[in-house]
């Protein structure tokens, strides 16, 4: 079988080798797409902490269960699954309360092991959820849109509360998604006027700005006069987290759901007399890529319009280094198997 392995930092090569064999407890997966974000980037630029090379990466997967042994989920050979590329302990502090989100010991397949750039897997049974009539561009959409459902579900967000979410890339877009869901007034903001149109034209966003664009001024204008009492970073970027604090209101909460690889600066007595909660939102649970799953089901998000680009792995070397590059006009590319 071939696989794809990131050899050091700017370098894919395509190789080949035996396809593995299933171990008790695992069932042998086909690989049909591997959705591409911005951890895979980074591990190819050289830039994502504590990483490890060579590594064959790809977390965001749609597998085909080829063979399996029964099992308490019902999947069977010929299924499509979708696979929780999050390997938890179980037993940590954070698996003790249900946050295996943050597991102590957490290993995330195509980060710290290797990943779905392969024609076959051996993958625990515990980590293959059927994917029931979803299409497998969806089911590789599972994963990155579960960021957004889980941060959404952090913030424990209300009907008819005002968001502002920072940042229309895939995950930001996954956050808005939800944010509706949950009943919410969402705001939307970015630097990129053609991300802000496909929010407000794709999720329903209710309100979009410009970045730059006065925005204290045009969130009170839109908002009655009020701060968002949630808002959310999805962009990662120094300057917008740090930016974002001073958009809640009183009693607001501060989500980053972005991860900047660095110290951030906020002024105290800024938040203080809000009383302000920041709040970090990390990965997902099953509840989350449950919700997900049942969100896709109902149709209502635009899929075939989220993946921008799509490739076949032979070809996916030559592409790569484009999907960096915000001119391509990349949300999610997909790479198929
Ligand atoms: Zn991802
Ligand atoms: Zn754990």
């Amino acid at each position: 079988m071939k696989y794809i392995v990131c050899q050091e930092p700017g370098t894919f090569v395509i190789k080949e080798r035996d396809a593995p064999t299933r171990k008790p407890g695992e069932a042998l997966i086909r690989i049909k797409k591997v959705g591409i974000c911005g951890t895979d980037l980074h591990a190819f630029q050289g830039n994502q902490p504590f990483f490890d090379y060579p590594r064959i990466l790809g977390h965001e997967l749609a597998g085909e269960v080829l063979e399996i042994d029964d099992n308490r989920r019902g999947l069977k050979p010929g299924d499509l699954a979708i696979v929780m590329p999050y390997y938890t302990c179980g037993k940590c502090i954070a698996c003790a309360q249900g946050k295996t989100n943050c597991c102590t010991s957490m290993e995330v397949l195509g980060v710290h092991i290797d990943g779905g750039m392969q024609e076959i897997l051996s993958l625990p049974l515990e980590v293959l959820i059927p994917a029931g009539k979803l299409t497998s561009n969806e089911i590789a959409l599972v994963e990155p849109l579960s960021i957004g459902a889980h941060s959404v579900q952090r913030a424990q967000l209300l009907a008819g509360e005002t968001a502002l979410v920072t940042g229309c890339g895939p995950i930001g877009i996954g956050v808005m998604k939800f944010a509706k869901l949950a009943g919410a007034k969402v705001i939307a903001m970015d630097v990129n006027q053609q991300r802000l149109d496909f929010v407000s034209e794709k999720i329903g966003v209710d309100h979009t700005i410009l970045v730059g664009q006065n925005t204290s001024e045009n969130i009170l204008d839109y908002n009655q006069g009020e701060l968002p009492t949630a808002v959310f970073d999805a962009t990662g970027n120094k300057q917008a987290l740090e930016a974002g604090v001073q958009f809640i209101s009183h009693g607001g909460r501060y989500l980053l759901v972005g991860l900047y690889k660095d110290d951030l600066c906020f002024n105290h007595p800024h938040l203080h007399k809000k009383e302000g909660s920041i709040l970090a939102s990390r990965n997902a649970t099953f509840k989350d890529f449950y919700q997900v799953i049942d969100m896709l089901k109902t149709g209502s998000f635009p899929a075939t319009d989220y993946i921008t680009h799509e490739v076949h792995f032979t070809e996916m070397i030559d592409h790569f280094d484009s999907w960096i590059k915000p001119e391509t006009g990349v949300i999610k590319a997909m790479v198929n198997w």
